[in-house]
């Protein structure tokens, strides 16, 4: 069994979903995600730069997806990426991590799998996104 948590290798949901949140999160709306890393999607909502396109990848996504990860505003990352479960984690699966995943041709995570993540790992992990890309 790894002792890796599977989103450090994987980073699928930051390059599948658009990841949309009501704008005030965003720094100049007196939140904690950088502006300049946000596009606008409607006067109320905001998402992160990369992720509103047919093709999305979060421009705060670093490394390569399917191997080794990172988020590079992990302590200001926007709710949908805080609130994203991955799938299996508190013995739920999460059909939208497993369909991001499939789409890097990477196996499904289910909630009987066990995994052993460190707290240094889960700090440095990413978690992510929400609504589907359009
Ligand atoms: S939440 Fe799921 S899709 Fe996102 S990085 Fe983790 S394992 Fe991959
Ligand atoms: S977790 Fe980070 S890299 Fe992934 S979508 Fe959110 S802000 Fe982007």
């Amino acid at each position: 069994m790894s002792d890796l948590n599977p989103c450090m290798t994987c980073g699928a949901c930051c390059a599948y979903f658009r990841v949309s949140f009501y704008w005030a999160e965003a720094s100049d709306g007196g939140g904690l995600v950088p502006a300049q890393l946000t596009d606008p999607v409607s006067p109320f909502l905001r998402c992160m730069k990369g992720t509103n396109s047919k093709q999305p990848r979060c421009t705060s996504l670093e490394g390569e997806i399917g191997s080794k990860v990172s988020c590079a505003i992990y302590h200001h990352r926007p709710s949908p990426c805080r609130e994203f479960a991955m799938s299996g984690e508190k013995g739920e699966e999460n059909e939208a991590c497993n369909r991001a995943r499939r789409r890097y041709g990477l196996p499904p995570l289910y909630k009987d799998m066990l995994f052993h993540t460190s707290l240094d790992a889960a700090t440095s992990v990413l978690t992510a996104v929400q609504s589907a890309a359009k």
